[in-house]
C-alpha cells in the first residue's frame, strides 16, 4: 500500500483517486473548492428526444465512489504551497482554513488541477459588453442543468422569453495567435451542436446559425455531418464576425460571407459565445515546485520518466480532453501506478 496525493478533485483526480483505492492505497484529495467536479460541476444533459452522448452521464457514479471510498480522504477548500524531497518520501505543505500543515511520507504525488475557461479570463471578455442577450456557452451549460425544473413550463429552459433566433460564435479563445492558443479545444463544436439541438427541439421555429472556423474531428464529433446539422435546421457559416452590435430590436451579428465575397448582417436575439479550454492559472507554479515543462500555450508536460519521479500529471492540466479522455487519462496514470506497485517498491 502506497500512501498517495492527488491534487484537484475534478474527473481526471476522482478517476485516479478511485482507482488507486480499489488497489488498497490510501490516497488524499486535495481540492480548492467546496466541492468535487471541477468545470462540469454545472454542465447539464444535453439529451432531446435520444442522448446526444454528452458524456455526462459517466461522472456521477464516479463522484459517489469518490466522495464513499473508505480510502480516499478530501481535503476541500486546501491549497499545496510547498513541496520537499525527503529520502524515500515526499512531503507536501498545504493551507487550509488559514492554517498550515504538512502531509509526510508521500509516495507518489497526481496533479490533476484541470483547466480555466477562457470566459473566467480577464483577457477573455473584451468586446463583450454587459448585454444580457450575450452569454458564455457554460451560462448555456447551467440552463441545460436547471432545465429539469423547468420542463413543465413555457420557459423550459428558464430564458424569460421564447427566442426566436439564436447565434453561436465558436473558437472563442481557440484557434488564435490574438488570444494565445493556437490549438483546438476539441470540445466545444460537439458542446456547441448538442445546445443548438436542444433549443431546437424546445423551440422548433428558432433559426439557429453557428459560426465556424473550423470543425473538430473525430471522436467527440464523429456523428455529426453538414448533412445531419442541416436536418437538424441548423444554418453553419464558415467565418468568425467581425463585431457585435447591441440593438433595440436584437443583435446586430456583422459578417463576411466567403462565399459572396461580401460583409452582410444578421439580427438575433440571443449569443451564445463558445468558450475554449485555457491553461490552469496556476500551472506556472506548478512548474517551478515539481520541476514539469510548461509548453507554449502554457499547458504541462513532465521532463522527466513520470514512474522515476512518482509525480504524474493527469486531465486536462496537459491541454484539452473531453470526459471521456480525461476519465481515461486520470485511470491510466492510476494504472501506471498500480503496475509499478505490482514490480517494485518506488525507490527514490
Ligand atoms: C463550456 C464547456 C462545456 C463542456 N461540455 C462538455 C461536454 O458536454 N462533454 C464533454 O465530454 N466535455 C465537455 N467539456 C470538457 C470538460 O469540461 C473537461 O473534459 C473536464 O472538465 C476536464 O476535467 P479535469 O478533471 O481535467 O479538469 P477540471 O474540470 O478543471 O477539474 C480540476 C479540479 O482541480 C481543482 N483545482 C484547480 N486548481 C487547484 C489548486 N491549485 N489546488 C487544488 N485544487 C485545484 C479544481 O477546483 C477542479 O475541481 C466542456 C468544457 C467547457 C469549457
Ligand atoms: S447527460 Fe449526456 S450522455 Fe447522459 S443522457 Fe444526457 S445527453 Fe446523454
Ligand atoms: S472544438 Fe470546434 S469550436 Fe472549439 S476550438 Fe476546435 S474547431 Fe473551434
Amino acid at each position: 500500500m502506497s500512501k498517495i496525493a492527488v491534487i484537484g478533485g475534478g474527473i481526471a483526480g476522482s478517476a485516479a483517486a478511485v482507482e488507486l483505492a480499489r488497489a488498497g492505497n490510501q490516497v488524499t484529495i486535495i481540492e480548492k473548492e467546496n466541492k468535487l467536479g471541477g468545470n462540469l460541476k454545472d454542465y447539464g444533459c444535453k439529451a432531446v428526444d435520444v442522448c446526444t452522448k454528452c458524456n455526462l452521464c459517466l461522472v456521477d457514479d464516479l463522484f459517489s465512489e469518490t466522495t464513499e471510498s473508505a480510502g480516499i480522504e478530501i481535503l476541500y477548500q486546501t491549497r499545496v504551497n510547498d513541496f520537499k524531497r525527503n529520502p524515500g518520501s515526499y512531503s507536501l505543505g498545504i493551507e487550509r482554513e488559514g492554517r498550515f500543515q504538512r502531509i509526510d511520507g508521500l509516495d507518489y504525488i497526481v496533479l490533476a488541477t484541470g483547466f480555466t475557461r477562457w470566459s473566467d479570463l480577464e483577457t477573455g471578455t473584451p468586446e463583450v459588453s454587459q448585454d444580457k442577450r450575450i452569454i458564455w456557452a457554460s451560462e448555456l451549460e447551467g440552463l441545460m442543468k436547471k432545465r429539469k425544473d423547468h420542463l413543465e413550463t413555457e420557459d423550459p429552459l428558464a430564458l424569460g422569453y421564447k427566442p426566436e433566433s439564436v447565434v453561436f460564435i465558436q473558437c472563442n479563445g481557440s484557434r488564435s495567435i490574438q488570444e494565445k492558443a493556437r490549438y483546438c479545444s476539441r470540445v466545444c463544436c460537439g458542446y456547441s451542436y448538442r445546445m443548438a439541438r436542444v433549443l431546437k427541439y424546445f423551440f422548433p421555429e428558432i433559426k439557429i446559425t453557428i459560426f465556424f472556423m473550423d470543425l473538430q474531428e473525430g471522436g467527440y464529433l464523429q456523428d455529426i455531418s453538414f448533412t445531419n446539422l442541416e436536418e437538424a435546421g441548423i444554418n453553419y457559416l464558415n467565418c468568425k464576425p467581425v463585431r457585435v452590435e447591441g440593438k433595440d430590436d436584437g443583435l446586430r451579428i456583422i459578417y463576411e460571407d466567403q462565399r459572396k465575397g461580401a460583409v452582410e448582417e444578421l439580427l438575433t436575439q440571443l449569443l451564445v459565445l463558445s468558450e475554449g479550454i485555457h491553461p490552469n492559472q496556476d500551472n506556472e507554479h506548478w512548474s517551478m515546485l515539481f520541476n514539469l515543462q510548461l509548453d507554449d500555450h502554457g499547458f504541462l508536460s513532465s521532463i522527466e520518466d513520470e514512474l522515476k519521479t512518482g509525480i504524474f500529471l493527469a486531465g486536462t492540466i496537459k491541454g484539452p480532453k473531453d470526459i471521456a479522455a480525461t476519465i481515461s487519462d486520470g485511470r491510466n496514470v492510476a494504472y501506471k501506478i498500480i503496475n509499478q506497485q505490482k514490480l517494485q517498491p518506488a525507490v527514490r
